[in-house]
């Protein structure tokens, strides 16, 4: 298409050139537009993505109050790296990594490193970083070989770890998830560890299913192992949403900096920590835990101050929100929202549970996740794609997908309860899936049987 610049500003809306016209996919336009009709096409463009709120779909924050918003709008031109031209935004994130310090009950807050980052998977990276150079460190100074590092987890890990490994060339030793073990708990941990084992990740809050991993069972595994083999295997804990969920809802939970084992923490600030994506934290059990030589030291004050990251520039405004939000809530107010989410979440999952068509598979009482599946021999005529699909008719996201290995064979259907899913909205979309539910039983033929849609990843 053709644009005369500058011109169209008498043309009323949507007969503006840019507006009149489809505008090229992947090609920058030569002329420019004026901003109202730039601002139009984005806006309009937009509104075929699904409404945020009603995704059950992800764990990131959708809604936040007004006076978060204040604040994001104050802050958006921060950028986190800048400490030195921003020593208070950098203050402060200091100050978040020892309160996230603290919470999970490190030994001492002021002998220890943590830092924010753009999200889990950075955070999971940075962890695995520290195990691999750990690991080689210790390799070297016994005068051992550092050719083939590996890490152990479940067979359900989020994708960011098998991202780590690919990345940063170690070796990915899954555990399969089975009826009888339905997650990571230590058994026969002794066949998949060995020297060249640089860690072990334990789940708090597996993605697909919402269910705590053990972490005190894995701890225990790996010290007994040690004590056979002498292999010091190192745990990090994923607590990409159940850090944010276990102080406030599980205190008595034994699965943090309590366990000798656990030598780092990462969550995701912008799952139950509350805050609008894109915000992580990752914290080590002391300086001890994180080679130095993976430390870089940036201008600060006049002096220096260390970080670690992946990324170098980054939005500061997260990090303003979670301090907002730490301030804001209190001990009292996280427990008071999680503890509302849950409730919430175990509505949900008792009224599917009444429904007959289904089996839990974990009720959100852990996270405020659950995941169902048909009951064996109830229908040849549908499968929870079909009940997605119906649902997504009526604005829901609540999405199906085949669990990992060795159970793949077996479909799931999962809720993720977040801080503005009210009672009242719940209550709607129960009704919703009973409704969809009676329609798909009174089928008479069969649905058309699709697989997973490709590359669904949690
Ligand atoms: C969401 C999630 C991640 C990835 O977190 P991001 O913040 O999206 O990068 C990693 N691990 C687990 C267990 C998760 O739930």
């Amino acid at each position: 298409m053709t644009t005369t610049s500058g011109t169209g500003d008498e043309t009323p809306s949507y007969s503006r050139p840019g507006e009149s016209s489809a505008t090229p996919r992947h090609r920058i336009e030569q002329g420019e537009m004026l901003p109202e009709t730039a601002y139009q096409i984005v806006h309009d463009e937009t509104m075929l993505d699904g409404n945020a709120r009603l995704n059950l779909a992800t764990f990131v924050t959708t809604w936040m109050d007004e006076s978060a918003d204040k604040i994001y709008a104050e802050s958006y031109d921060k950028n986190m790296i800048d400490k030195d031209e921003y020593p208070q935004t950098a203050k402060i994130e200091d100050d978040c990594w020892h309160m996230v310090a603290n919470l999970w009950n490190v030994p001492d807050a002021e002998k220890t490193i943590g830092t924010s980052t753009i999200g889990s998977s950075e955070a999971c990276m940075l962890g695995g970083l520290a195990f691999k150079r750990r690991w080689q460190h210790a390799r070297k100074a016994a005068g051992k070989s550092t050719d083939n590092p590996n890490l152990v987890m479940s067979s359900a890990v989020q994708v960011c770890w098998e991202k780590f490994c690919n990345y940063f060339e170690v070796e990915a030793r899954y555990v399969p998830v089975s009826a009888e073990h339905k997650m990571l708990d230590g058994f026969e941990l002794d066949k998949y560890v060995d020297e060249n084992t640089i860690g072990v990740v334990a789940i708090m809050g597996v993605t697909y299913t919402g269910t705590y991993e053990p972490v005190d069972k894995i701890a225990t595994a790996l010290d007994a192992i040690q004590a056979k083999t002498g292999f010091d295997v190192p745990i990090h804990v994923d607590g990409a949403s159940g850090a944010m969920i276990a102080p406030f809802v599980q205190p008595e939970l034994v699965w943090d900096f309590r366990l000798d084992r656990v030598h780092s923490i990462s969550t995701s600030g912008h799952k139950y920590g509350l805050v609008y994506p894109g915000l992580g934290w990752v914290v080590w059990r002391d300086k001890a835990s994180l080679p130095d030589d993976l430390i870089f030291n940036v201008s600060y004050l006049g002096g220096s101050m260390p970080t670690l990251a992946l990324n170098f520039s980054r939005p500061g405004a997260q990090v303003l929100l979670q301090y907002y939000l730490f301030l804001r809530l209190g001990m009292s107010g996280y427990a008071s929202v999680q503890k509302e989410t849950r409730d919430v979440a175990l509505y949900l999952s008792a009224g599917v549970a009444k429904i007959g068509a289904f089996d839990l598979w974990s009720d959100g009482s852990d996270i405020p996740v659950f995941a169902w599946q048909l009951k064996p021999g109830h229908t040849a005529n549908w499968n929870l794609y079909h009940l997605s699909d119906r649902l997504r008719m009526l604005g829901w996201q609540v999405p199906a997908y085949p669990l990992p290995d060795n159970l793949a064979d077996q479909t799931v259907q999962r809720i993720v309860v977040r801080n503005g899913l009210s009672m009242d909205i719940a209550a709607q979309l129960l009704a919703d899936i009973e409704k969809e539910t009676a329609f798909l039983d009174a089928l008479e033929s069969p649905m058309p049987i699709e697989g997973a849609p490709p590359g669904f990843h949690h």
